[in-house]
Order: structure tokens, then sequence, then C-alpha cells
């Protein structure tokens, strides 16, 4: 099948590779969509410190079943699916607390997992352990579906803030959720700055003072060399 296969920065390959097959607790997806994720630009750009090369890329995912492996449950042939990019281990403090989205276990399509840049696709037993795939319903098409995973971003993202229709300084919400998640806005006082400009209603634009403050001050406090920091950045991209 063809395949696009990440070698080196730079070096992303579209060959011709062998065809998958699904172990007993698999399913095997023949891709319709996969939409390209700013993630994917970076990772052909720099690489990635948790994705070991050659790996088949893409991790915003849709596709049709075609191939249920002999353990699995509920899925049929012909099923539309979407799949979930971050995969959560299911059993550590966050996610049996609920809060799956910052299991420190997590793994991920197209990084440890081979990714939907195929033509097939195989669903990995943790993904469906962790209920990690949706049906796509009538209506939607494959390439709506592939991007359910950023939506879903937003709109989990602008619920924990309230964000409604006519509100503005959304940026600096939203950031002050994520950095509130991830225990930093506590750890160094960012949040509170954040929350002061929200108050102040700044004449300087969001843009200037909001994502890219936060992400300098990330930067400062942990170098993106770090592979934890770079996981934590990635999660408020
Ligand atoms: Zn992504
Ligand atoms: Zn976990």
């Amino acid at each position: 099948m063809r395949a696009a296969t990440f070698h080196a920065p730079g070096d992303l390959r579209v060959t011709d590779i062998d065809e998958p097959t699904a172990g007993p607790r698999e399913l095997k997806l023949r891709m319709h969509a996969t939409a390209t994720c700013g993630t994917d630009a970076k990772i052909y750009k720099h690489g990635h410190p948790r994705l070991e090369p050659p790996q088949v890329i893409g991790h915003e995912l849709a596709g049709e079943v075609v191939e249920v492996g002999s353990e699995v449950t509920g899925h049929q042939v012909g099923d539309r699916l979407q799949v979930i990019a971050a995969v959560p281990c299911g059993e550590c403090w966050a996610c049996t607390s609920g809060a799956m989205t910052v299991c420190p276990n997590q793994t991920s399509m197209g990084y440890q997992y081979p990714g939907g840049f195929a033509e097939y696709m195989i669903v990995p037993e943790q993904v469906l352990k962790v209920d990690g795939v949706n049906p796509i319903p009538e209506g939607v098409s494959y390439a709506e579906a592939s991007v359910t995973e950023p939506l879903a971003c937003a709109l989990n993202a602008q619920e924990l803030v309230h964000v409604g229709k006519d509100d503005v300084d959304i940026e600096y919400r939203v950031l002050a959720a994520c950095l509130e998640r991830m225990n930093y806005a506590e750890e160094d006082g960012l949040g509170s700055e954040i929350e002061a400009a929200i108050q102040g209603r700044p004449e300087r634009s969001v843009a200037s003072m909001g994502q890219a403050k936060c992400v300098d001050q990330l930067l400062a406090h942990r170098p993106i060399t770090d592979v934890e920091n770079a996981t934590a950045l990635e999660r408020i991209a």
C-alpha cells in the first residue's frame, strides 16, 4: 500500500509498504481522510522526541472498517469511524479521575503507532480499550470527521472557560484555563497575570499579549528539548 513515512526532519517519503493485518484485538481501517495537523508540520520540520522514525505519521483520522479482529466486539466491516489522536492509558490517576486528556502515559497515533497517511491503518488494542473510536454519523463526511479532535479541543476549552458568542479576550481565558489545568499557572503566577490582563481590558491586542507571551514564559521555564515540556506545549498549541 502507499504510505507517507517520516524518516528524518525534511525527509517524508511516499512509498509502497506492507499492508497491515488486524490482530485479534485490533481493527483495520481503509483511510478515507487524514487531516494534516500543525504537529505533522512540526514533525516534518523538526522531528519529535516521542516519535522514533521511520514511522507513518498522521493522527487526525477517519476511515472505514475493512477487517475486525477475532476478539473485537461491537464493530463490523463497513463501519465509518473517527479515531482519537492521543491515546490515554486508561489506568493512571488522571484517567481514572476522568481527565484522560492529561494522562502522563499517553501514546499517540502516528507516533508510537503507525498513523493515517496510508491507504490502511490498524486501530491498536489500546485505542479500543479506552473506547477511542467514534462512529461517524450519517451526513458527516470523512473529511469533516477527520478534524473532530481539534474541534473537540476548541469546544471543550470554550466550555471550560464559559466563552459566549459576544465575549472578547477569548484567547486569554482559554490560555488561562489551559495553564491552570497543567498546574503551571499556580506555580509561576502566570494565571493571575493573565487574569489581570482580562480585567484591565488592555488596549494592546490579544494577539500581542496572549498566546505568544504564554508560550514564551513556558519556554523560559522549561526548555522545549525536554520531552515532557514539548508534550505540554503541544497541548496548548
Ligand atoms: Zn493533531
Ligand atoms: Zn492514564
